[in-house]
């Protein structure tokens, strides 16, 4: 008996009769509470009426090679979905394609993506695809190139089932994804294990350092909800939000403009994690630096920018506006300012060889702005919070 439910020249069949469709999950900003993106979704609609979910075929399709067929005939219907899409909704969503590692492995689909882009058939940026982990892990080196001329064609890269797959951090330092899946499985187990809970958040932080954004899927409860919207996590997925659903429902979500609860303190929260980081490093690196000389002026030099370039500062000269009528907000400027204005006199004086003494009171001078900063950052997160909660 086969291993699988169906056989592959059902599958075949399928493909060749159309059988196969798109369903869509809305991803749903934890920032405005709206739709921001979809996630499509392969269904099979068999002649028997009868609805097919992805487990029962792409196994076969992966184990046979023949997922690279299907990737390539759904790929032109995904374009004609989103266009259609867009003209029902008014709106151009951001769209989430999943792939496999084995359509990177050689040039067929992305020539596909590259004549569509160049066509501008569609706009890159509007197009995601999705990886799993696992499989970028078992052809790391094979598709290495692939993976590059996708970004470079503008197309984002989002790393699907992130933490099954065993990454190593040098994985992501060197890939060119911008986006973490985090595994639904950390999700689901998230309220009966605390180191589950824990993964999901300390995954967002590390994402957050890494540049790169996260979207949290298998939020199942309102409470899974309501746990993670301050986690800083850009967008969530999942049964709670919506199911998986056909292409004209999903344009009536859509046209309903629903709304679900949102929230500034995530990216605040975020903001203030930064903060705490780099000037963490910043103490390590002159620290070491005292320690011997050799660990080079060039790398506290790198460290320092400009007051609007590191994490906080895009924060607040970006996004962190939304908060500019509370006073805890405006009074953060000044010593975020002096932070910088000390980290500069900080590298000047390391390199001028300045003795332990002056070094250790600039360093004073560097945490008492920090804490400013910080206890202004907690004071603001904790009146966002208790306004949300009336
Ligand atoms: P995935 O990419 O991780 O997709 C998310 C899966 O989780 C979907 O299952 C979705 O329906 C399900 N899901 C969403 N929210 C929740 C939730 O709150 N709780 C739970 N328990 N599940 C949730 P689906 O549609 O059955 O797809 C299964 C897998 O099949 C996908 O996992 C993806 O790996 C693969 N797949 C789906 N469509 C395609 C495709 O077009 N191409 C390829 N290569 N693979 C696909
Ligand atoms: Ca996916
Ligand atoms: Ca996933």
């Amino acid at each position: 008996m086969s291993a699988y439910p169906v056989t592959l020249d059902e599958l075949h069949n399928a493909v060749q009769r159309r059988e196969l469709e798109f369903y869509f999950q809305p991803k749903v900003s934890f920032l405005t509470g709206e739709v921001s993106g979809a996630e499509a979704l392969l269904r099979w609609r068999r002649d028997n009426g009868a609805l097919l979910e992805p487990d029962s075929f792409i196994p076969l399709a992966e184990a046979s090679g023949y997922i690279t067929t299907i990737t390539a005939e759904m790929f032109p219907r995904l374009l004609f979905d989103m266009d259609h899409i867009a003209a029902e909704s008014g709106d151009p969503l951001h769209m989430a394609f999943n792939i496999s590692a084995q359509d990177l492995l050689g040039q067929r689909f992305t020539g596909l993506v590259d004549e569509a882009v160049g066509r501008r058939r569609v706009n890159g940026e509007r197009l995601e695809l999705e990886i799993t982990e696992a499989s970028v892990l078992a052809h790391e080196e094979a598709i290495e190139h692939n993976l590059c001329a996708l970004v470079d064609s503008g197309i984002p890269l989002s790393m699907d089932d992130y933490g099954t797959g065993y990454s190593s951090l040098e994985t992501l330092e060197h890939l060119p994804f911008s986006t973490l899946k985090v595994d639904q499985g950390f999700v689901t187990r998230m309220f009966e294990s605390s180191k589950s809970a824990t993964l999901v958040k300390a995954t967002v932080a590390m994402a957050q350092m890494l540049g790169l954004k996260t979207v949290i899927e298998g939020i199942e409860t309102h409470g899974a909800y309501a746990a993670l919207l301050h986690s800083g996590g850009m967008e969530g997925q999942g049964y709670w939000l919506s199911k998986p659903l056909p292409r004209e429902d999903f344009v009536t979500l859509l046209q309903n403009r629903r709304q679900w609860p949102a929230s500034s303190v995530g990216l605040l929260r975020m903001a203030q994690l930064g903060h705490v980081w780099q000037h963490k490093m910043l103490m390590d690196m002159a620290y070491a630096y005292l320690g011997d000389e050799s660990v080079g002026a060039e790398v506290l030099h790198a460290m320092h920018m400009d007051v609007s370039e590191c994490v906080l500062g895009q924060w607040y000269y970006g996004i962190g506006q939304r908060f500019a009528g509370y006073p805890d907000f405006v009074n953060l400027e000044k010593p975020h300012r002096l932070m910088h204005l000390v980290c500069r006199l900080l590298c000047d004086s390391l390199s001028a060889g300045a003795d332990r003494g002056a070094v250790a009171d600039v360093l004073s001078e560097l945490t008492r702005n920090a804490t400013e900063v910080f206890a202004s950052l907690e004071r603001l997160e904790t009146q966002a919070l208790l306004e949300e909660l009336h």
